[in-house]
């Protein structure tokens, strides 16, 4: 029989991208809403791992299964790595990211530094209660002004190392496959393949 996974997302984006990336090995991928489960769980490690790792073990108690939970931000080094892992709630849970983007560029004006990175945790909780958490980053930088419309959140300011285009421009295929988030998914499939060739699965 194949393992259960819960992916603890309400998010039907993230949920098909892991699904997608976990096909062909021996895992039956659910999301909340395959299972039925809507719950916003408060966010209130003080590490992106912190907070990966509260968002799977408050569904622990509700399913049967291994569960996946992310967690993921932008940080700023001119903004002391602001917003960081309150880049959901910045400048107001309910404002547009258009004008929060804008608000960033102002507060970046005649700053050099704009180095920048998104990172990503994935926290993957076993039903013993026993865990596995990976952090990854994607380096970057932000641009001078607004571009593009792919994408979600702060893209259109993010510019990604080795690129002159921000993730609002750049095709999705390009993000999908260097983010923080493409790399923190690569980490669980390496990890979940090696659990299966060892028949842990
Ligand atoms: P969460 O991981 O779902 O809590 O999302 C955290 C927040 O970080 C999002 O609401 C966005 O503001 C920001 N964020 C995380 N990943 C990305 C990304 O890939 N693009 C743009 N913004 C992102």
């Amino acid at each position: 029989m194949k393992q259960r996974l819960i992916v603890a997302t309400n998010n039907k984006h993230k949920a098909q991208e892991i699904k997608d990336m976990l096909a062909g090995l021996e895992f039956e991928v659910l999301s909340l809403s395959d299972i039925g489960i809507d719950i916003d769980v408060e966010e209130s490690g003080s590490t992106y791992a912190e907070n990966a790792l509260i968002k799977a073990m408050a569904l622990r108690d509700l399913t049967d299964g291994w569960i996946l939970a992310d967690d993921s931000g932008l940080e700023i080094d001119a903004l002391d790595r602001a917003p960081g892992i309150y880049s959901a709630r910045y400048l107001g849970e309910d404002t547009p990211y258009m004008i929060k983007n804008s608000i960033i560029l102002d507060k970046l004006e005649d700053i050099d530094d704009r180095s920048a990175r998104f990172v990503c945790s994935i926290a993957l909780v076993f039903e013993d209660g026993s865990y596995w958490i990976t952090v990854n980053k994607c380096e970057g930088s932000i641009s001078d002004s607004i571009q593009g419309i792919n994408g979600f959140g702060y893209d259109p300011i993010f510019i990604p190392q080795g690129y002159s285009q921000t993730f609002g421009v750049l095709p999705v295929e390009i993000k999908n496959s260097i983010s923080h988030r493409a790399k923190a998914l690569q980490a669980v499939v390496q990890y979940c393949k090696l659990l299966a060739e060892e028949s842990y699965v």
